[in-house]
Parts: C-alpha cells; structure tokens; sequence
C-alpha cells in the first residue's frame, strides 16, 4: 500500500509539474521576445568583456536549471525544430533500425539551406507524443544529446544560437535570465 501511494503522489507531482511547464511553454514567444533586445545588448557586452570564469559560470546554471526542469514534461525542442545529422549519426542510427543509409535519408532527412542534413517533418518522427521519451535515444544525434548546448566549452561562440533557443527552451530562458542577474555587465 505504502509503494502504490508514494508510486501515486510521483505522479501528482509529474501531473503537476507537466501542467506547469505546459504553461509556461504557452508564454514563452512572448517572454523570449520581451527581452529579446535586453538579451542582445547583454550578450554584445559580454563578447566585449568576456569573464574569465564564463564557462564555468554557465555549466553551473545549466546543471542548476536542469536539476528542476524535466525534459519529459516538455520535449519542445524536438516538437519544433530539427536537430542537424553527421555523417556518423545517420551510420548510428541507420544501423540501429536496421535500415540502408540511403534509405534512412530518403524517408526522413532533408538537405537544409546550409547544406546540413535535418529532418524533414516536426515533430521528429523518433519522438514519442504521449510521454515525450525519443525512440531512439540512445543512438540519437550529437546534436540532440548536447541541445541546448548552455553548458558547452566556449559558450560565448553561441550566444546568437542561444539567444533564439530562449524562443524555444524554457530551460535555456531561465539559464540566460539567471546568467544576467550573476554576471551582470555594465
Ligand atoms: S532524435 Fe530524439 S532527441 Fe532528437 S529531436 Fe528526435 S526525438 Fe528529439
Ligand atoms: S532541452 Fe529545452 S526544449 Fe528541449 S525538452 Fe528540455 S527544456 Fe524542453
């Protein structure tokens, strides 16, 4: 009895928790597009002056933000955009379903404007709808499994990047609103 109540609150909370970024995903264009020009100036001065510590400082709000923000209660970075394949990825993940590489491009990948291979169709055909888990995780593109890239070396080489994924990420809108109230720039 004990197991089936604890195994019944979890999912109060997820139940919750889904509602809650539910929510905030309904906001986000427009919070992200508030502070569009405000996250432009800021990112501007921080390429001028540059914290030693940038780094370190952003994989700290990354691992901060992403201790609260479950990724199954959102899964909107793969609703919405395409994530780019290798040449390695599509031999991963090809082999992986048992499919010809040339096969696997022709149903699913298209060629982009800068030449990269993306998927064709949003949703991505591997996400699964009603929880938001990836058919195949485990093989999935280096692009996926690094999105949305706020803990990556050299961050300040992908602040445009970032700035658009705040349109998209919840996480990544917090982590650049946290990142301007710890750093700010004058
Ligand atoms: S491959 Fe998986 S992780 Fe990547 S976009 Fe598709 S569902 Fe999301
Ligand atoms: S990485 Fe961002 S957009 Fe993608 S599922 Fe997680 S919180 Fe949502």
């Amino acid at each position: 009895m004990q197991k089936y109540t604890n195994f019944k609150s979890l999912n109060c909370i997820f139940a919750y928790k889904l509602r809650r970024m539910e929510q905030f995903l309904k906001e986000l264009p427009n919070l992200a597009k508030e502070k569009y020009d405000e996250s432009k100036k800021y990112f501007a001065k921080l390429k001028k002056r540059t914290p030693k510590n940038l780094d370190l400082v952003m994989q700290d709000l990354h691992d901060e933000e992403f201790e609260k923000t479950d990724c199954l209660t959102c899964g909107n970075c793969c609703k919405t955009t395409s994530p780019i394949f290798t040449e390695k990825d599509i031999e991963r993940i090809s082999k992986h379903l048992k499919m010809k590489v040339v096969n696997f491009i022709s149903q699913y990948l298209e060629r982009d404007s800068d030449d990269f291979y993306v998927l064709k169709t949003a949703p991505c055909s591997f996400l699964d709808l009603k929880d938001n888990t990836c058919f195949i995780y485990n093989v999935r593109p280096k692009a996926c499994s690094e999105y949305p890239h706020t803990n990556r070396r050299k961050f300040i080489q992908i602040t445009n990047l970032t700035l658009k994924n705040t349109e998209i990420c919840p996480a990544t809108y917090n982590i650049v609103e946290a990142l301007k109230k710890k750093l700010p720039v004058k």
